[in-house]
């Protein structure tokens, strides 16, 4: 996939969200992206310049313009997915989170060892992401070395902007004889195995896949691993993932080994930095969201495995008020769906449950909690400029120096649940449209720093 040269002009009308809450739309821009993937110049048809950079762009092959009712929006970034769980997604979702991982996770996450059944449900898991628009994505694989790396392979050869995590576990009282570290030095010298493995890939020289510390979460690993694992994110400048206060359950086992909150404790070990994403975080307190603001980390907000395996909705608006930057995450497979336009139509629909309750025994004052809904808009920047903020990364946005990460959506695909009523709606209400009811036939281009990466033959 990787290629020297990646210049391109797209001209048409984008939609991106530049700042939480605000939409902007851009009518007949002209993107110009450099051979390195990142947007060098947006111009206007009122440039002196526009029509000589779309005739250079044409002349050198490069040129591509939107048809009418086709719109230029950032690629989607996907902060939580369990590459390995795939085969499982909308499955087994009626049990609790502990028993879904010993009695169902745990078993399947076992089968890595073997090479080749990785290779096929990698392969279909990023096919199937990039087809829905993820241009991004934060994996966890499994404990395994091998197939660990050979998912960094394949987004890395599929066009994938993605980082991705050896998952480490090593406790001996929480995880299974058949699917734990060795021991906890041989668990700790494998994660450094495989940072170097995953920066050494042939053609990964612009850091298109990088590594990610991962504990799988607390309960899973011993304090030595967890403080191991805090050493080598910070000598290695690596991103760091885990679990944080996700269910009641966990939150509590974690107050009982500890005396203290997930969070603290993360901290504590060196795993809460710029460049650490806690998936969840359902049950942190004011405290712990002031600690997560402060060390910048990013949260995952998985609506809909929140509903199967957290029994709760994270306080966004709480969380993002505070400052916090809060991207999406499908959470495949505590949530069933790969789709995060339909994570970001979760994520609004679960905040005005929050929002308004849910028990029409209660009286409406007190059935819920103010102040908690979300708008389309700002679930649209979380699943695009938030994701990027989360991970410090120069995507999810428009805009010069950044990497041209992008989807074409189109209103007019056979068989789209969308349709285009240009005397009756505004551009913002398009984006609406697209994120309760488009789905991946309507996305009919993807590219990744500049690269085609997705191209269905309606988009010419
Ligand atoms: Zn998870």
């Amino acid at each position: 996939m990787y290629k020297q040269d990646n210049r391109l002009a797209v001209r048409g009308t984008y939609i991106h969200a530049p700042k939480l809450g605000e939409i902007e739309v851009v009518e007949s821009a002209l993107i110009v992206v450099g051979a390195a993937g990142a947007v060098e110049q947006i111009l206007l048809p009122d440039d002196p310049s526009f029509e000589a950079n779309c005739r250079a762009a044409k002349d050198a092959g490069h040129y591509v313009q939107l048809r009418e009712n086709q719109y230029l929006l950032p690629g989607l970034v996907d902060l939580h997915v369990h590459a390995p769980q795939w085969p499982q997604a909308g499955r087994a979702l009626r049990v609790p989170l502990e028993q879904w991982l010993q009695q169902y996770t745990f078993p399947l996450e076992a089968r890595y060892s073997d090479i080749e059944f990785a290779q096929c449900v990698y392969q279909s898991l990023v096919n199937t992401l990039l087809a829905n628009g993820t241009t991004t994505a934060l994996y966890f694989a499994s404990i395994h070395l091998e197939s660990s790396l050979l998912l960094a392979q394949i987004c890395l050869e599929s066009g994938q902007r993605a980082l991705v995590g050896k998952v480490s576990m090593d406790n001996p009282e929480q995880c299974p004889d058949y699917y734990r570290e060795q021991s906890t030095s041989a668990g700790l010298a494998t994660t450094e195995a495989f940072i170097c493995g995953v920066k050494s890939l042939p053609n990964n020289q612009l850091s298109m896949v990088r590594p990610v510390v991962t504990p799988r979460f607390i309960p899973s690993c011993t304090d030595e691993m967890l403080l191991g694992l805090g050493q080598i994110a910070n000598q290695h400048d690596c991103h760091v993932q885990t679990h944080c206060s996700e269910s009641e359950w966990e939150h509590q086992y974690v107050l009982d080994r500890f005396g203290k909150s997930d969070t603290e404790c993360l901290a504590d070990m060196g795993l809460a930095n710029g460049k650490s994403v806690f998936a969840h975080a359902n049950f942190v307190s004011d405290e712990d969201m002031t600690i997560i603001h402060e060390a910048a980390v990013g949260i995952a907000h998985c609506p809909m495995s929140n509903i199967y395996f957290a029994n709760s909705v994270f306080p966004t608006r709480k969380a993002l008020n505070t400052g916090i930057n809060v991207g999406l995450g499908t959470d495949i497979a505590g949530g069933p769906s790969p789709s995060l336009l339909f994570n970001c139509q979760m994520a609004t629909s679960m905040s005005r449950i929050l929002e308004s309750g849910v028990d029409p025994t209660l009286r409406d004052s007190v059935r819920g909690v103010a102040d908690s809904r979300l708008t389309f808009q700002e679930a649209f920047w979380m699943a695009t400029a938030g994701g990027g903020a989360a991970l410090g990364e120069n995507i999810g946005v428009f805009k010069p120096g950044y990497c041209f990460d992008a989807i074409v959506v189109d209103f007019n695909v056979e068989h789209s649940n969308i349709a285009n009523w240009p005397e009756l709606e505004n551009a913002d209400e398009q984006l609406e449209k697209i994120i309760y009811n488009a789905n991946r036939q309507n996305i009919v281009r993807v590219w990744v720093n500049g690269q085609t990466v997705v191209d269905r033959a309606s988009s010419r």
